[in-house]
């Protein structure tokens, strides 16, 4: 049962005026608390919750790094995550980018992202297991049903709960997740001084989503299974990158992918990814020569396998 949301920003203190477990939202409040236990019981350790997936991701930075520090991030992963990293080069932070099908290179944080965002990879776990750095995983694709991070070895998940986690294209929402309580203490600390907890109405929005995680992230497998099963048999298009499990495609087509994004009517050409309905966008736009030009990022939704595929289908016979 989802339960109901508390929108206070402050609560009495007790009888002798001490503060109790919830006194100001920007430290914590009861919804997202609910919303954190859940998450965390997925992910087997203890879970917070962001105003967003970067806000999460800032958070991370800002509580283990310092000017000096070395990150290695996966090539291919989400775009914002690189553009964070480079513009903390004012704050004397080193950014790397390594291909994570092999070991990354020496850093102080390893950042792998489970399956790359757009480019599909998945990391080397035991090389990431043996590196001497602090291992951050972004799991935002593969979500606790298909990977839990820190049985394989990282200290920090982080998510982008904007994405499958909430899956109805209507919150806006960050977590992490860590077993060592050090960790989890200093993540805490730096979202109240920061102040990029999440609101109680996204985390209401997660306690939903999490109730029906699970079969929506075996719907969103199969149907992108079936896409991408067909997708590569389709003369229009070059290559199709698919872990095997979760809800994103990745193909490329030969000649300008905006032909294909621009032509869908059941997929919408839109941003973001992991919802209840399918999307699609060349990556092109944002990322530049950092990715194949000819490649369409797909969310596949949890529409008909086969209407999505007329639609594709349809769109793709006018590229090239
Ligand atoms: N990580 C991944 C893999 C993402 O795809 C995204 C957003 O697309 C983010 C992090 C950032 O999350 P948010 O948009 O919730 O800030």
């Amino acid at each position: 049962m989802t339960e109901p949301i508390d929108r206070a920003t402050a609560w009495p203190y007790d009888e002798r005026g001490d503060p109790r477990e919830f006194y100001y939202s920007r430290d914590g409040h009861p919804t997202g608390a609910a919303a954190e236990r859940e998450l965390g019981s997925l992910e087997g350790g203890d879970a917070l919750l962001f105003a967003s997936g970067m806000g999460a991701a800032t958070a991370v930075v800002l509580a283990f790094a310092q000017p000096g520090t070395t990150i290695a991030l996966a090539e291919g992963a989400y775009f914002g995550t690189a553009v964070l990293f480079r513009d903390l080069a004012r704050w004397g932070i080193h950014l790397v980018e390594f291909d994570q099908t092999g070991p990354p290179p020496d850093a102080d944080i390893v950042w792998v992202e489970a399956p790359a965002n757009p480019v599909l990879t998945l990391p080397d776990w035991d090389s990431v297991r043996s590196h001497r750095g602090l291992k951050v995983c972004d799991a935002t694709v593969a979500t606790p049903v298909y990977l839990r991070a820190l049985d394989e070895g990282a200290d920090v998940v982080i998510h982008s709960a904007t994405k499958f986690l909430t899956g109805h294209h209507d919150a806006l929402l960050g977590a992490t997740a860590t077993r060592d309580p050090a960790h989890t203490e200093r993540l805490h600390a730096t979202r109240s001084h920061a102040g990029i907890t999440a609101a109680p109405d996204a985390a209401g929005s997660l306690l939903r989503g999490l109730e029906t995680l699970d079969v929506r992230m075996r719907r969103h497998t199969e149907t992108a299974t079936e896409l991408a099963r067909r997708l590569r048999a389709h003369p229009a298009v070059t290559l199709v990158r698919y872990p095997g499990f979760s809800g994103l495609v990745s193909f490329d087509v030969d000649g300008d992918p905006r032909s294909v994004e621009t032509a869908t009517r059941l997929i919408s050409n839109q941003t973001s990814l992991g919802g209840v309905r399918s999307s699609l966008e060349s990556r092109y736009r944002w990322e530049g020569d950092r990715i194949p030009r000819g490649l369409v990022r797909l969310s596949v939704g949890l529409e008909d396998a086969d209407e999505l595929w007329a639609d594709l289908d349809q769109a793709l016979a006018g590229s090239g």
